[in-house]
């Protein structure tokens, strides 16, 4: 297994890709914190089905997006098993609408939850990953439409690309230490966050893919295994998309 015995933090792990992501972490042999919003009973499920796995985990709510919670977040993780070794920051939403219609709410939720998140819980984690001296693993989920745009995501689009910054920066400044920040920047994945697409729009993204389908979110969670691993040791700053080439 890749990841034995290592800590690993997941946020927005009660659904979707986070779910996949979490459950491929604890099929490697990590602990997983399963954090999630809202949605107790979808966490709680996520666990359920990494115990009966043989795997350990622990659902922790937190809205990331507000700075006292993500540091809730990362305290209940440390308190329940002594230190972290892997941040996934994953959590994520959209307000998808064209910039003249957008209201200054749609781009303030978006903003908070996709990048300011990824502030607050890296600012959390690394002080104590630092301290600990084994260095450690972040991962940060930005999306193709942060590298190439996207039509009525002007605030998705800056909150990814944001991602990709503030990642590259924080690779140089915690790589001294052994601590590895990467991303991973999915295509398009069947989840709750892109149920609500027309088939008409399903369809005319399948005609610019080049590999001819959407991804699954089981794709997207075996890239950042590896990432997580001490197969990409030498890898940090690096933007992986996994997104069956739309973004080349
Ligand atoms: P999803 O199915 O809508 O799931 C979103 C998850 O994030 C849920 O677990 C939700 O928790 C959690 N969450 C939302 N706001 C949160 C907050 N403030 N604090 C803590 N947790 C929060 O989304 P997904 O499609 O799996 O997307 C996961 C990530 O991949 C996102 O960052 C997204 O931008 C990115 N991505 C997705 C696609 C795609 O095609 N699906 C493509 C590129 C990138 P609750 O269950 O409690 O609400």
């Amino acid at each position: 297994m890749l990841l034995e015995g290592k800590i690993a933090v997941v946020t927005g792990a009660s659904r979707g890709i986070g779910r996949a992501i979490a459950a491929t972490l604890a099929a490697e042999g990590a602990t997983v914190v399963v954090n999630y919003q809202a949605n107790a009973a979808a966490a709680e499920e996520v666990v359920s089905a990494i115990t009966a796995a043989g795997g350990r985990a622990l659902a922790v709510a937190a809205d990331v997006s507000d700075t006292a919670a993500a540091e809730g977040l990362i305290k209940a993780a440390i308190d329940a098993f002594g230190h972290i070794d892997i941040v996934v920051n994953n959590a994520g939403t959209t307000r998808d609408t064209l910039l003249l219609s957008m209201k200054e709410e749609q781009w303030d939720v978006v903003l908070a939850t996709n990048l300011k998140s990824v502030f607050n819980v890296c600012k959390a984690a690394a002080r104590p990953m630092l301290r600990r001296k084994q260095g450690g693993r972040i991962i940060n989920i930005s999306s193709v439409s942060g590298i190439v745009g996207q039509p009525g995501q002007t605030n998705y689009a800056a909150s990814k690309a944001g991602i990709i910054g503030f990642s590259k920066s924080l690779a140089k400044e915690l790589g001294s230490r052994g601590i590895t920040v990467n991303v991973v920047a999915p295509g398009f994945v069947l989840t709750d966050l892109t149920a609500g697409l027309s088939d008409e729009l399903v369809q005319q993204t399948l005609g610019y893919i080049p590999l001819g389908r959407w991804g699954q979110a089981q794709e997207i969670a075996h890239a950042v295994a590896f990432l997580a691993s001490d197969r990409a040791s030498y890898i940090t700053g690096e933007v992986l998309r996994v997104d069956g080439g739309i973004g080349t």
